[in-house]
């Protein structure tokens, strides 16, 4: 089994737009910014957070977190966002989910420029990315994707099954794949026999959020495994397929963590200078 090396692939990719930030640097004397709004004081958004910024300075962005309690008003947040959209040093702009309950994430969403939506959320980027035109797309499905193609780099065919349709996740997801020509399955919490449907897979996305669901004899010798899940259990973190038994029977699993994790924040640095190449090449 091939174990897919999140954390080392990131880590190239990293490098890369480190070489890249260093040439834009040169050639528009400028460096691409990526602001962050952070809400509240979520310890998981926290880390998270944190973990953006040391990247983003890792590649040489500029890099700003702006925060706000947890009972700041919509409009100071719809205001501060309007500003970003007109400051021409800030390339991306992410404001960190969860919101608290009294702010509109809808409202929150569509006030970011979709020229700076670094996160892809934009209805704007939504309709480009499933029309097949150029656009953001979701920092953690980009991450899946591009681990894929480092796997199996011609996924023409293939049939992929995805188990969750989130706007995050499954939905992006299942659009990248398209574009790849693979013959693609969205599979959901209403999903009948969803052993039966994994078992058809060549590739298995799973981004559920339940514990180790994914079982190994759901799938199939030679598919490749890509572990979207994130979940806390008593002995720690795990992911959505079970490991153990899943590295048994695949050709190439994520482990979690370390697998799409540091993909998905590698990513967001991607969609900061991609932002940035677009803006600029008006
Ligand atoms: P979500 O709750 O928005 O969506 C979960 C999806 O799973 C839903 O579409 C639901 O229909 C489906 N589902 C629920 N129960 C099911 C079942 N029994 N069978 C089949 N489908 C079922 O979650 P999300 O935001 O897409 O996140 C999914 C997981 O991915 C979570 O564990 C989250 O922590 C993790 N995550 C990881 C990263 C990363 O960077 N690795 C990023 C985002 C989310």
């Amino acid at each position: 089994m091939n174990l897919i090396d999140g954390k080392k692939i990131a880590a190239e990719l990293k490098n890369k737009l480190k070489v890249e930030v260093d040439g834009i640097k040169k050639k528009f004397k400028k460096v691409p910014g990526l602001t962050v709004i952070l809400i509240g004081d979520l310890a998981p958004s926290q880390i998270y957070v944190k973990n953006k910024e040391k990247s983003a300075k890792e590649v040489g962005l500029n890099s700003e977190v702006i925060r706000y309690a947890n009972d700041v008003d919509e409009n100071t947040i719809l205001k501060k966002i309007n500003d970003l959209n007109e400051d021409k040093s800030v390339s991306g702009i992410l404001v960190q989910l969860p919101l608290p309950k009294h702010i509109n994430k809808k409202k929150v969403i569509e006030s970011i420029s979709p020229s700076k939506d670094v996160d892809g959320f934009h209805p704007m980027n939504v309709g480009n990315l499933s029309s097949g035109y150029e656009s953001s797309v979701p920092c953690t499905p980009l991450g899946c994707y591009l681990l894929l193609k480092k796997i199996e780099p011609n996924l023409s065919g293939k049939k992929a099954v995805i188990i969750g349709r989130s706007n995050l996740n499954g939905k992006p997801m299942a659009q990248l794949l398209l574009k790849e020509n693979c013959t693609v399955t969205i599979t959901h919490s209403k999903t009948k026999n969803l052993k039966s449907e994994c078992l058809l897979a060549d590739i298995i996305i799973a981004a559920v959020g339940i514990p180790q669901l994914v079982k190994g004899d759901w799938v199939k010798k030679d598919s490749i495994i890509i572990d979207v899940g994130i979940n806390k259990i008593d002995k720690g973190i795990v992911g959505d397929v079970d490991f153990d038994q899943v590295s048994k029977r695949a050709k190439a699993l994520t482990p979690v963590p370390g697998g799409v994790g540091p993909m998905t924040i590698a990513c967001l640095i991607k969609n900061t200078i991609d932002c940035f190449k677009r803006i600029n090449s008006n």
